[in-house]
């Protein structure tokens, strides 16, 4: 970069100046572009491997500069691009167009860990408990995607079903039946729900979200209550739409908004080659560079159908595809910056018996519909029989006013945000988990994930010599199926000698991680 580009990247948007903000913004949309087209055309990336001037010109692009796009996304430079990052002088090696790209991927990261890790704690320490053990529990429940989801704490549902009907609807959406419309009475009804919400959840609430098992593009007022999310909440809600092309002047300025109030990303799903087409055609690249396109067609060169794990799914014969892909490849992204090591990703993916989480659902929270007046909890779980949607939920429990929501939510709390034990219940580990020797000693180990939990650096047995571990006893007590807490602390305490803080702190540990079964929702 040259100095001033240097002094550039020290600043701040206000401290850089509309204008320059506004190259940069530009700058970094095109090349985003390009990475679009990899996912989104096939053949795209061979195109731009074999002649990258030409496959620029055919898109528009032909202002960036070929080699630096080489040296961004092909695999041939790998050994200098590294060399670069990791030198003191990297600001002087890479060239601007490089910088920028890796910014706004990490940029795009670091939010979403903030989301996951900060964002989404809510207030309420019941809730949080709860919340954080779920994340946990798909550690092992989902494997390593769970990275990926940022366990929003809530859902606001502005219809009854979808008009869609996606093949790939990882949530089996019902057929539309009833939309949430803007009058005075449902205006007042849904700012005291959201101000309910802030109030028992803070913040946390913010980084909800206007649709679930729904389209949010099927509400013609979905931009009125928009307004109001943003007068309670100071944010504008992330929205993924499968029918971005309906009205794309509509959809133009809900990506606009992004421009000019607190927000994240916005989500097209794409459900054919065509949508594809239209997108890339109908949006400037600039427009499109808080907008993921997820690709949910068999030519796109990233779509990766859901695999059928070794889980139930493999008895309901069910073959599930979902809008995992891009996540994976933004993880990729982050690595290498580089197209066909991403390609090689994907396929060392496809080869990977765990990659599938069994769930689309990033909701570990509430969901609550604004058309029948219900609330209920959901956790995301992997698909089975018994959970289909890959998720587990509560009843639903209705409520009529703002002050009757705030009173339910409350006791849903209570009722279902357990943040301890359960002191009578039989405790029992998730039977997807199972003890496994191994080089490291005794691992917990997940059929359902790459998740292993090595038992042999847990607890501190008073009983060393005997060569006892009470992570492993307490293990054994919970797959009997047979014992509760102070059960399983009484009968090792009696057979081994272990003291009872000891296996009163395994069991908290085992609970808090997840590996203990919650009642209320399996
Ligand atoms: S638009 Fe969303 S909710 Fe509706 S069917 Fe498609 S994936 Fe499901």
């Amino acid at each position: 970069m040259n100095e001033r580009e240097k002094q550039l990247a020290l600043m701040s948007r206000e401290q850089m100046g509309e204008e320059e903000y506004h190259r940069i913004k530009v700058l970094t949309g095109k090349i985003k572009r390009i990475a679009d087209l990899f996912t989104c055309i096939p053949g795209a990336t061979e195109a731009f491997e074999a002649d990258t001037p030409a496959f620029l010109k055919q898109y528009g692009l032909e202002d960036l500069d070929p080699e630096e796009m080489r040296l961004i996304f092909l695999t041939e430079r790998q050994e200098e691009k590294k060399k670069m990052f990791t030198s003191d002088k990297v600001l002087d090696l890479i060239p601007e167009s490089m910088y920028r790209y890796a910014q706004f991927v990490q940029n795009k990261l670091y939010f979403r860990d903030f989301l996951r890790d900060k964002g989404c704690v809510p207030i309420n320490r019941k809730a949080a408990a709860w919340r954080e053990r779920n994340n946990k529990r798909c550690d092992s429940a989902l494997g390593g995607v769970n990275i990926s989801f940022i366990h929003a704490i809530l859902t606001i549902e502005l219809a009854k079903g979808c008009s869609v009907g996606c093949e790939f609807c990882g949530l089996s959406a019902e057929k539309l039946t009833k939309l949430f419309r803007y009058n005075e009475e449902n205006a007042k009804l849904f700012e005291e729900v959201l101000t309910v919400l802030k109030d028992v959840l803070g913040q946390a609430a913010a980084y909800g979200m206007m649709y679930f098992a729904t389209e949010p593009l099927d509400n013609p007022d979905y931009e009125k209550f928009e307004d109001i999310y943003y007068n309670v909440f100071g944010m504008i809600p992330q929205i993924t739409t499968a029918v971005f092309d309906r009205n794309i002047e509509r959809t133009r300025a809900l990506v606009h908004e992004l421009d000019e109030k607190p927000g994240f990303i916005h989500r097209f799903s794409l459900r054919n080659l065509g949508m594809a087409e239209t997108a890339l055609r109908e949006f400037t690249p600039e427009e499109l560079v808080n907008v993921e396109l997820i690709t949910q067609y068999e030519d796109s060169p990233y779509f990766l159908p859901y695999t059928v794990v070794g889980s139930e799914r493999e008895h309901v014969g069910e073959r599930q595809k979902g809008p995992h892909t891009k996540r994976i490849m933004d993880e990729a992204l982050a690595d290498s910056l580089d197209a066909p090591v991403l390609q090689n990703e994907i396929r060392r993916m496809k080869d990977l018996k765990h990659v599938d989480p069994g769930t689309i659902c990033c909701v570990d929270g509430f969901r609550i519909n604004m058309c029948d007046r219900t609330i209920r909890i959901l956790t995301p779980c992997h698909m089975s029989e018994k959970y289909p949607n890959g998720i587990s939920e509560t009843p639903a429990v209705s409520f009529t006013d703002g002050e009757d929501f705030r009173q339910k939510l409350n006791q849903m709390i209570d009722e279902y945000m357990l943040a301890e034990i359960p002191k009578n219940e039989i405790l029992r580990c998730y039977n997807y988990l199972n003890l496994e020797e191994s080089d490291e000693g005794i691992m917990l180990v997940s059929s359902q994930s790459g998740y292993r939990l090595p038992l042999g650096k847990l607890g501190k047995s008073p009983m060393e010599e005997t060569l006892v571990n009470p992570a492993v006893k307490v293990v054994e007590k919970l797959m009997e199926n047979r014992y509760t807490k102070d059960q399983i602390v009484r009968s090792l305490m009696e057979e081994y000698g272990i003291a009872p803080a000891n296996l009163y702190w395994l069991l908290n540990q085992f609970w808090k991680q997840g590996l203990i079964v919650d009642s209320r929702f399996f």
